[in-house]
Formats: structure tokens, sequence, C-alpha cells
């Protein structure tokens, strides 16, 4: 048997509540306290026998806390992002002067777009991986030469050097489960997401987005624009194993960009979940046809994530969003006659925004009224289009994407809506879209219903105003 690197798989200590970890799309403090698995490291930690898996934020652990651990293993790789590199620098450099000789590698799609930049911030960096990176990651545990391992960036002598690119994986089913790691290393109880059942747990049954929304950052870089998919079977097995290892959980979720697109398959999992008789939910695109959705409801999909973006055509369309905003009406009627759930997210402050398209978004967004929102403000994220069209046209105002305590910050600006009136935005979206009597009604609603959701409800309403008290004060 090969022998391993003593390996830790950190997702470092950040500022508190800060969701900034390898599962989260758009690193910030959210409204509420909310955290995603740490999938991408969950992955090749799955691959490396006697890894260990730190998730910092949800258990609330301080660079103190953390600190000690480097005189234990031989390898620290460190997710990271655009909004969290700074800090998460000085982690790996605490962590080298605890153990002068522990080998530190970033992962993460800000280290793919910039390995140069990245490793030249500090040289307690010893190498950063490309997009996709669990099997290298699996070789440099393995010890392997550096040199020797497809997807590297790393030093010698004195200089950086690259080694080619690591092909895509298409075997996707050569991905071990990653709930066994989540049982081993994470505290289920700790991940929350404010409209998903508690406990859950999530996993990708696949990587890649068809789409080519030019914001959007992991189909851009460490995804890709192909659906590579884990087979059917394989997929369905890891949630009856999973179901073994966390009889409480009450929702699994399939974070997949886009797990609606490839419908045939959408529903054969669907299929095998119903015999499980599991409760699901998913990411998916707000044009699901009405017989994949009844389908998708019979077989336990409970609730789904649906990036509507804008109510506006023209700036779905300058974004190339590819879905039309009568489609997404009638997508969310159909959805809404099925008893599905739906989570819908949308953007402020994308390319052709003004004052007029964000009355209109706010109008759609009551119009069709999903059950819950998430406003974001639009974020120029290296890797992506929209940072060069930003960068090339000027309307990056603001290079950070989050504030010193972690909150989304407004970076774009134009000459007719500057950023700041783009960040007010924000909280008049909230405003107008829960302090509505219908929409008060319906959470009291589900809190008569069930005291757990009550207790929860009423802990997220006193996170919220506090945000928006924080907002005002800002
Ligand atoms: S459809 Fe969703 S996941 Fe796919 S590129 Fe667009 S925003 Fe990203």
């Amino acid at each position: 048997m090969t022998d391993y690197l003593r390996t830790l798989f950190l997702h470092p200590p950040s500022i508190e509540g800060f969701d900034g970890g390898a599962g989260a799309r758009y690193q910030a403090r959210r409204e509420v306290r909310s955290f995603w698995y740490p999938t991408w490291l969950a992955q090749p930690a799955a691959l490396v026998p006697g890894s260990r898996l730190l998730d910092a934020p949800p258990a609330d652990l301080t660079l103190d806390d953390v600190r000690p651990l480097a005189r234990d293993y031989d390898l620290a790789v460190l997710h990271t992002s655009t909004p969290s590199f700074a800090h998460d620098v000085q982690v790996a450099e605490a962590l080298r002067a605890e153990n002068p000789s522990l080998r530190i590698g970033f992962v993460g799609a800000h280290v793919a777009v910039h390995p140069d930049a990245s490793m030249a911030a500090s040289r307690a960096i010893d190498f950063v991986a490309g997009n996709e990176f669990d099997f290298t990651i699996q070789d440099v545990a393995r010890g392997r030469p550096l040199a020797t391992i497809p997807g590297l960036t790393y030093r010698v002598n004195g200089s950086c050097a690259t080694t080619p690119a690591r092909a895509p994986l298409e075997d996707m089913d050569r991905l071990p489960f990653v709930v066994d790691v989540y049982h081993r290393d994470l505290d289920i109880d700790r991940y929350v997401i404010g409209y998903l059942l508690h406990p859950y747990v999530s996993l990708y049954t696949g990587r890649g987005c068809r789409s080519k929304c030019t914001f959007c950052l992991w189909p851009q870089t460490v995804g890709g624009h192909r659906y590579r998919t884990r087979s059917v079977d394989h997929v369905v097995a890891e949630i009856a194993h999973a179901q073994r290892l966390f009889p409480q959980v009450k929702e699994y979720f399939f974070d997949d960009d886009t797990f609606t697109d490839d419908l045939p398959r959408a529903e054969a999992i669907a299929r095998g979940l119903g015999k499980l008789g599991v409760t699901w939910s998913c990411n998916a695109k707000a044009n699901v046809p009405e017989a994949t959705l009844r389908v998708l409801r019979e077989n336990g999909l409970r609730l789904l994530l649906v990036g509507y973006e804008s109510g506006n055509q023209q700036i779905l369309n300058n974004v190339k969003k590819g879905v039309r905003v009568d489609v997404a009406r009638e997508f969310t009627r159909n959805a809404r006659r099925l008893g599905i759930k739906i989570h819908g997210t949308f953007i402020m402050g994308l390319p052709g925004e003004t004052p007029e398209t964000i009355e209109e978004t706010i109008r759609y967004a009551t119009e069709i009224d999903p059950d819950t929102i998430q406003v974001s403000l639009a974020a120029p994220y290296p890797g992506t289009a929209l940072h060069r069209d930003a960068l090339a046209r000027g309307w990056l105002e603001n290079e950070a994407l989050v504030d010193g305590r972690g909150v989304q910050a407004s970076a774009l600006g134009y000459p007719h809506l500057p950023r700041t009136a783009i960040f007010d935005s924000l909280e008049t979206f909230y405003r107008r879209f829960y302090f509505r009597p219908r929409k008060i009604f319906q959470i009291v609603g589900e809190m008569a219903r069930d005291g757990a959701v009550a207790r929860r409800r009423l802990k997220e309403g006193v996170e919220f105003l506090g945000f928006l008290r924080r907002r005002r004060r800002a």
C-alpha cells in the first residue's frame, strides 16, 4: 500500500461567520449565519488515506486553535478564494512559522486563475494547483516529485515552475464518496442554510455548466462548460450510504451548477432517490419543463434554488443568461402548482442596470414570489468575462468584493449608476420583498406549523434585522 504524507485539508479560520469555504460560490458573510459544506476539499481528502478535513469557520475555530496542528502534519492544503486570499496567506505563514518543514499548497479558483501572482504573495506557499486538483493533490500527498505532477505551479531554485495542465476528469465515478469524509471529520449540525431543512447534507453529482453567464465563477474556472457527471447508480449509492451514516438528515442538496442541465439524467436520479424515500433539493435554471418538474416532485424534490438574476430581459441578454423572462415566469407558476418551493437568487448591478431596471426586478420578484430570496451585488471575480469587461470599460470602482466584516461590497459602478446606489438597492429589495403582508403571513404560517422552523426563523429574523441595521450604519 502507498504511503501518504500526513495531510491536513484546511478551510482556514477567517472573520466570524464568513462562508468562504470550498463550497461557497459567493464568499461572504451572509445576512443570516449560513455555511456550505467544503465539498471541493472533501473530494481530494477522500483520495488521501489518513488525511483530515478541518473546516474552521463553521466550527468557530480561530488561528490560535488551528496553529498547533501544523506540527502534526507534513502537508497542508488550503482552499482559498479572491475575497479571503490575503487572510488565508496570513494563516499559511502562521502554520509555516509553527512547523518550518510543513509543505503548504493552495487550491481554488483564485490560485488557478492567478498562479504566479499567488505564489508571489508569500514564501509560505510551496505550490498552487490548477482547476481540476483532486488527483493533483493525491499525487502530492503520495510524495511524488512536484515536477512530475500535472496541474501545479511550484517553487524551484528561487523561482516558480509550472507543469502541464491536468486534463479535466471525464470519469467522474473515480471520485470517491464525500459523505465518508463528512462523517469522519465534520459536525453536520453546524452546516445551516436558511432555506434548507436542518440538518442537511450537500454534495455534487457532476461538474460544469452548459450556460455561459458572464458573472459566474466556477464554470469559467474550475468546472468548465461541459456538464461532466457521475453515473446515476453512483449518485444513488452515495445517498443510500449517507442515509446509513446520517439517519438524522432531513434533506440532501445537489449543488451541481445546474443539476437540471441533463433532464433525462435528473429524472433518472430522481427515480432512484424516490425509491430511497429521501427529501432532496438542487440548483436549477428557470426553464425546466413542467413534465420534468412533475417527475422530480413525485420523487422527493422539495426545493429548487433558481438564479433569476434580473427581471429585465436586456440585462439577462447582456450577461448571457440564456433564459427568457416569460419562460421563467411560467416555470415558477408550474413549480408552485406542483408544490415545489423556490429559493430565488437575484443580482443587483449587472451591466445595463439602471434605477428603472432595479425597480423592474424588485416588482418582478414580488410578482413571481419565490418562497425565499437572496440578493447579491454583482461581483466581478477574476477569471470571469464580467471581470474582464469591468476592467476594459472602467466599471471597477472598488477592487474589494467584501468589506472588513466579510459582508458583500459593491465593486461595480457605471456613469449613470454609482456603486453606492447599487449597494443601497440591496436593502430596498429585501425590505420590499419580505415586509409585505402576504410574505409575513406565509412565514408566520410556516412557524405555526413547525416548532423547529419557528425557532430557526426567529433566530434568523433577529440576524436579518441586525444585518439591515448594520447596513444603515455603514
Ligand atoms: S446557469 Fe447558473 S451555474 Fe450556469 S453559468 Fe449561469 S449562473 Fe452559473
